[in-house]
């Protein structure tokens, strides 16, 4: 059984007072999930550091937001490698996540990279997929899909492959109260577990994680991780909410319990 896990994306939101309270109310009502679900919060990269002191790994896991596409060191003024990463106790890392690609023109070819740089340094990459509005109206979805997937897996091992996380993000639902249905959802996480099967083979493609992302909130997180391909979620904007980001939890703890 596949193991859900709920990665929190705080983007460009934060202060050291803020984040002690949220981090502190977060450790203290989720210590009882510990075993049921993985729990991931990133916050900017400046807090990295702050958040990580204050969590403890077996509740919640640190994970950052974007990663440098070059080595480990180097002439790269204002980037951050993996490894830096990795020496500050993150785990989990987002890669191509929408507004990356949109606000900076990161290319799929650009995503594979820093997949590569993620995995060489023993962490694990979140990688993000998702069509906008105009390629859903236009029947596009599966292909788009298909192609971020394909182009940014290039290169990449079985063995490589299955130790990602994947995320489902239509574009036009994040960060706009616009959440895909359930079926919506469902279906291209369906898509994306076959798409994987056909190059994998099944079993692997049975063993990822795949996270939808988009609007999820506590009203409709059950119903979103009730379906049988989603595994959890990635969360912006009620991830900075305590309550909202603890009931988001709850309901994929249940989920799994459900099965
Ligand atoms: C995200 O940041 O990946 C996201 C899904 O944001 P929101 O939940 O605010 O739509």
């Amino acid at each position: 059984m596949r193991k859900a896990l709920v990665a929190g994306n705080w983007k460009m939101h934060g202060r050291i007072e803020q984040n002690q309270l949220l981090v502190e109310t977060l450790v203290a009502q989720l210590t009882d999930l510990a075993d049921a679900i993985d729990i991931v919060i990133c916050p900017p990269l400046v807090y990295l550091d702050q958040v990580g002191k204050m969590l403890n790994p077996d509740v919640i896991q640190l994970g950052a937001q974007d990663v440098s596409r070059f080595g480990q060191d180097g002439a790269h003024t204002g980037d951050c490698s993996a490894a830096m990463l990795a020496d500050l106790g993150v785990r989990y890392v987002l890669v191509g996540h929408s507004e990356r690609r949109s606000d900076y023109a990161e290319n799929d070819q650009c995503i594979a990279t820093k997949l590569a740089q993620v995995l060489s340094a023993g962490l694990t990459p979140i990688l993000c997929v998702g069509e906008t509005l105009e390629q859903r109206e236009a029947q596009q979805v599966e292909q788009v899909i298909a192609s971020q997937l394909i182009e940014a897996l290039e290169g990449l091992d079985s063995h490589a492959v299955s130790s990602l996380v994947l995320a489902y993000e239509p574009v036009w639902a994040i960060g706009t109260g616009k959440t895909a249905t359930p079926e919506q959802a469902q279906a291209v996480h369906a898509f994306i577990r076959e798409t994987l099967a056909s190059r994998y083979g099944q079993p692997l493609a049975d063993r990822m994680i795949i996270l939808y992302g988009g609007s999820v909130k506590a009203a409709n997180a059950e119903q979103l991780f009730g379906q049988a391909d989603i595994d959890g979620g990635l969360i912006g904007g009620a991830a900075l909410v305590s309550e909202e980001f603890t009931a988001i939890c709850r309901a994929a703890a249940n989920s799994t319990i459900d099965g």
